[in-house]
């Protein structure tokens, strides 16, 4: 009997997990989102990762065992885990709020083995409760693409007109939301993709174009997804004084020289890096409420490098996700 057991894949998998220790979990991944973050660490663009590595930072799956010291989940439960896997808890940044700035945090799947797995273990700390009203895939891409697109969007503050440089998966999430919020739409795709201006009129830009375009109205504000330098200036040039452009993606190409008008008049500058916890309750909370509609790409897990380099090439719109189970 014990023999029989031990040949089934399953259980062989399960018997060679690591066993959580302290406040970590081990968690059946049920499906992990693809994100563009992932092609940045794969390439080498991003310093520090850890080698070998197991990518992936947009995990759905089910608490299998915890460590001892874990508080407030149990077995079976579902948890999503984000990008942020560690964080020191008290330097100054951890103790004012902004955990996404600890200089020693770690990041899942880029400094920990992530989720293009069967298996992932977690700190229990920083897994996050997902609403029961998203199936599993659709959960996937709201766990960095949509936290990301929503920590973007809080810095744009009250700007009505908002424009979304790169039309990928966080954008497709915070359109949507924007929307929600009574906000105007303007979307910036690569010159001549149709398909994605189509994509983004459908979830509720008022005007979609190619990111060389000149919107219809200035705008008050517009966050940059796509990693290409030379769309600041662009997004600069395309905002009103006082207005903000957010860089929201971890890695861009160099930036061109622009003039200094195009900065003039109070207008500001700024990236957002990471994720809070805090960022991950308020998300989830929004989300459901919204309510949010992923457009999902579904590969099997064995298929994680077809998915990656779809994402490259544009290949889908949306989000991808590696189903595991
Ligand atoms: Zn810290
Ligand atoms: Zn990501």
């Amino acid at each position: 009997m014990l023999l029989e057991a031990a040949r089934s894949p399953l259980v062989w998998r399960r018997v060679n997990a690591p066993e959580p220790r302290g406040d970590e979990l081990l968690i059946r991944v049920r499906c992990c989102g693809v994100c563009r973050t992932d092609l940045h660490v794969l390439d080498g663009e991003l310093p520090g990762s850890k080698l070998p590595l197991v990518l992936g930072h947009q995990i759905v799956g089910t608490v299998v065992a915890l460590g001892r010291d874990v508080d407030g989940l149990v077995e079976g439960q579902r948890v999503g885990v984000p990008w942020l896997g560690r964080a020191c808890g008290d330097c100054r940044f951890c103790s004012f709020g902004q955990e996404n700035l600890c200089e020693r945090a770690l990041f899942t799947g880029y400094q920990l083995d992530g989720g293009y797995a069967e298996y992932v273990v977690a700190q229990a700390k920083f897994a996050l409760p997902l609403p029961g009203s998203f199936s599993d895939l659709q959960a996937a891409p709201l766990l960095c693409a949509g936290l990301i697109g929503h920590r973007a969007l809080v810095t744009c503050g009250d700007a009505e007109r908002i424009g979304l440089y790169g039309f990928g998966s966080s954008a497709h999430i915070v359109a949507q939301v924007a929307r929600y919020q009574g906000r105007r739409v303007f979307a910036f795709t690569r010159p001549g993709d149709l398909a994605a201006q189509e994509f983004a009129r459908r979830l509720g830009a008022e005007w979609a174009g190619g990111s060389d375009e000149t919107p219809p109205s200035s705008l008050d504000a517009a966050v940059i997804f796509a990693p290409a330098g030379s769309l600041v200036p662009r997004a600069l040039r395309a905002i009103r004084r006082g207005g903000s452009v957010v860089c929201a993606g971890i890695h861009m190409s160099d930036i061109p020289s622009f003039p200094y008008e195009l900065l003039w008049g109070e207008r500001k500058l700024c990236s957002v890096a990471n994720l809070t916890r805090r960022d991950g309750i308020e998300f989830l909370e929004l989300a459901p409420r919204v309510p949010v509609r992923t457009e999902v790409r579904t590969y099997p897990l064995e298929q994680a490098n077809q998915a990656l380099d779809d994402l490259r090439h544009g290949r889908f719109s949306g989000a991808a996700v590696l189903s595991v189970t």
